[in-house]
Parts: structure tokens; C-alpha cells; sequence
């Protein structure tokens, strides 16, 4: 029998391009295997390009960044985004989406939606996806308002970190990492909308004569250096926003915030304080983090903006590793220490998924247990 495993191999890396370069490259692998195996891409890529009279189109579920996502069949329940033309339409932007595809074959893990393939010739541009049944974390935080038990809070944050620790691994970067992008489906989580960032920035400039139109909820998703480059007269060539692994850490420190507080960081401001905020390193401010009326952990203890250099959160992390620290630390402290490390003005300074996931694991879920009447709540100070 194990002849028959070393036999598929082969017949496998026939058609599969091979990944030359280092893990941190991004969407540019793919450019690298076209330039160097052009015969084997095309054929690889030719396996997921899905004829669009194939598709059974159903109703519209919604529409978000860059295209419409549609109910519908093919072989089965399957969601199709088509892209909007109108943000399609010159070679560069085609061969953008082609290495976008590139990326999702190669993503199979339990935690990430399933591409199926995708509708690559113009003016008929869509992706297909396993249809995500269950409603988005988005829905059940700010629309149902559910607040979860904080074992569940943990469990959650716990399988994003292992999907997106997957994606990076792969040297993918999210680049949309989001409440509204993850799906709760029977208590697991799967995340969609990877890597397609590049096709939607192209969007926004089309969208408006003159500056980047921000959708609504994004901002606070935006790493510092990002929001430092976002430019209100950004033309689409205008290459790329520094996105990175370090900036889907920040994206995952917003989700895990929505996840303990039912809201979004700088609620209720406008899109110019947000950036002006951001831009300059301040940071929702976490004044009580109150788990009920008896427990509450001063502002004092609470590492803010600045105040918080990373090397401490590191030095309090290498603590508890060596069981020393765990009195010390108050639980809930633990959960800002989390907030605060993935928020990190600086990207380096950001851990990374592996680390967070070691992180969420070693929570004292008993002692965490939150009383249904009396959520855990990180609340703007008063003052501030
Ligand atoms: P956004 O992520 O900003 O909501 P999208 O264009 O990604 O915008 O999605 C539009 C709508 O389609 C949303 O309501 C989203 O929940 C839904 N949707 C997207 N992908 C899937 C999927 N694979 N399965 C089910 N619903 C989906
Ligand atoms: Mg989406």
C-alpha cells in the first residue's frame, strides 16, 4: 500500500505548481510559479475555472466591497460572488483576480470556507464557495446582541487563530479579517473573503470621483499603518496598502474585542477621529474591564495606548510559562494583555497566531465564567 502513496504524489505535483519562495511571500507566489511554470499554472488553474452557464444562479444575499454574493447550485448549495465589472475592467485588475484564485486552492482547513472554483472569463467574474450556513459573529454580536459564555468567547477566538495561523503559514494574509467575513456554523467557525483584498481596493476608487470611499465598520479593522496610508486622493494604481500578517493581527485584536465587549472599538465616532486616533497610536481606551458588581480591575492595572511596550506583555507571557506569574495576574487582565498585544502600534511588535492561540489556551476558563446578568465589559472610561 505504500507504493500507492508515493504514486499519487507524483501524478499530484504534476499539476500542482510548485511554491518556490519563502512563507512571508504573498499573492506574488503565484506570479513567481506563472513566470517560472507557466504550462503547469495553466493547467492547474484551468481545473477550478468553472463555466458560468454551469452555475444555477439564485436569489441575492447581499452585497459588500466589490460584487454581489448570490444563493445557488452547482453540484449543490454554493454561495457565487461575481464581481462587479465596473471594477474590472483592464488586464491588470483580470490577472490580479487569476492570482487571487491562485490562493484559494490552496487553502483546505476545517476553520476556512471551501472554494470550490471560480468563473474566470470576462465580463462573467465570480468565486464559488461552499454556501456557510449559520449566521456571521457579526449578527450574533451587534444585531442579535448574543453574548457568549466566556469558555465559548475562548473556543471562538481559539479557531480563528488556528485558521488564520493556517492561512499565514501558507504565506496568506487575509487582508479583510472581520466579524462580517466569519461564520459560526454548529459552534465552528469558518472564515470567508480571503486574500481578495486586492480586487476590492481597486473598487473604492472607482467608486467616487475623488477620495477613497470607506465602508462602514472597516475602520476600526485598520492597523496604524494602514490608516497612515489611506489617502483621501488615493488613485487605484497608487500600489498597494501595506497590509501583512502583522496587519491581520490587529483585524483579530478588533474581533476579540467585539467578541468580550458586544461592540466595536471607537463606537459612535466619526471616520476622521477614528484615523487621526489610530494614526497616532491611541488606542480604544479600556478604563474597567468589570466582570460583575465585586470584581473590578482599576484603570491603573490596565496597561493604555503607549503606556503598554510589548516586551512586558512578552515578559509576563514567559512568566506564566514558567507557572510563576499565574497568581499575579488577574485573569481579566489577561484577556486586555491579549487586546493590547494585537493592537500594537508597532507591527513587529504584534505577536503572531500561533502565539495567541498558546495564549487563548492557557486562559483559566472556570475562573473567566461570566454571569449571564452581568457580561464582561470593557467600557470607555468616563472621562475620556
Ligand atoms: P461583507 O462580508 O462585507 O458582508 P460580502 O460581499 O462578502 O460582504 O457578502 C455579502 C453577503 O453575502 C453577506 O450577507 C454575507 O454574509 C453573505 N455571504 C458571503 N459569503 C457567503 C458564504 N460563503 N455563505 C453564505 N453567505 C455568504
Ligand atoms: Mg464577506
Amino acid at each position: 500500500s505504500d507504493k500507492t502513496v508515493s504514486g499519487s504524489v507524483s501524478t499530484d505535483s504534476d499539476r500542482t505548481p510548485v511554491r518556490v519562495d519563502s512563507q512571508d511571500s504573498q499573492v506574488s507566489d503565484g506570479e513567481a510559479a506563472d513566470r517560472l511554470w507557466p504550462r503547469q499554472n495553466s493547467i492547474s488553474m484551468r481545473e477550478w475555472d468553472i463555466p458560468f452557464d454551469e452555475l444555477q444562479m439564485g436569489e441575492a444575499i447581499g452585497t459588500g466591497h466589490f460584487g454581489t454574493v448570490y444563493r445557488g447550485n452547482w453540484h449543490g448549495d454554493v454561495a457565487i460572488k461575481v464581481l462587479n465589472m465596473n471594477c474590472l475592467d483592464d488586464e491588470k485588475t483580470l490577472e490580479g483576480f487569476k492570482l487571487d484564485v491562485a490562493t484559494f486552492r490552496k487553502t483546505r482547513h476545517e476553520n476556512l470556507v471551501l472554494f470550490m472554483g471560480a468563473c474566470m472569463k470576462p465580463p462573467h467574474l465570480a468565486i464559488v464557495t461552499s454556501m456557510c450556513k449559520g449566521l456571521t459573529l457579526y449578527h450574533h454580536i451587534h444585531v442579535y446582541k448574543d453574548k457568549f459564555a466566556m469558555n465559548k468567547t475562548i473556543s471562538l477566538a481559539q479557531q480563528i487563530s488556528q485558521g488564520m495561523g493556517y492561512l499565514h503559514a501558507r504565506g496568506i494574509v487575509h487582508k479583510d479579517l472581520k466579524t462580517k467575513n466569519i461564520f459560526l456554523q454548529n459552534g465552528k467557525v469558518v472564515i470567508t473573503d480571503f486574500g481578495l483584498f486586492s480586487v476590492t481596493k481597486l473598487c473604492f476608487g472607482n467608486r467616487k470621483g475623488d477620495g477613497l470611499s470607506i465602508p462602514p465598520g472597516w475602520l476600526c479593522y485598520l492597523a496604524p499603518e494602514i490608516i497612515r496610508s489611506l489617502k483621501a486622493h488615493q488613485k487605484p494604481e497608487d500600489d498597494d496598502l501595506p497590509f501583512s500578517k502583522n496587519t491581520d493581527i490587529y483585524a483579530f485584536g478588533t474581533v476579540w474585542y467585539e467578541l468580550l465587549c458586544g461592540e466595536w472599538p471607537f463606537k459612535g465616532q466619526p471616520p476622521e477621529a477614528i484615523i487621526w486616533q489610530v494614526g497616532k497610536g491611541m488606542k480604544q481606551t479600556l478604563a474597567n474591564l468589570q466582570a460583575s458588581r465585586d470584581v473590578k480591575v482599576s484603570a491603573n492595572d490596565i496597561p493604555l495606548l503607549e503606556a503598554s511596550p510589548f516586551h512586558e506583555d512578552v515578559r509576563d507571557l514567559r512568566r506564566d510559562k514558567q507557572g510563576q506569574n499565574q497568581k499575579d495576574v488577574h485573569p481579566y487582565r489577561k484577556l486586555k494583555d491579549i487586546l493590547m498585544m494585537c493592537w500594537a502600534y508597532k507591527a513587529t511588535d504584534r505577536p503572531d497566531f500561533v502565539c495567541l492561540h498558546r495564549t487563548l489556551e492557557k486562559l483559566p476558563k472556570k475562573r473567566l465564567a461570566r454571569s449571564p446578568s452581568h457580561p464582561i465589559h470593557l467600557s470607555r472610561s468616563a472621562e475620556s
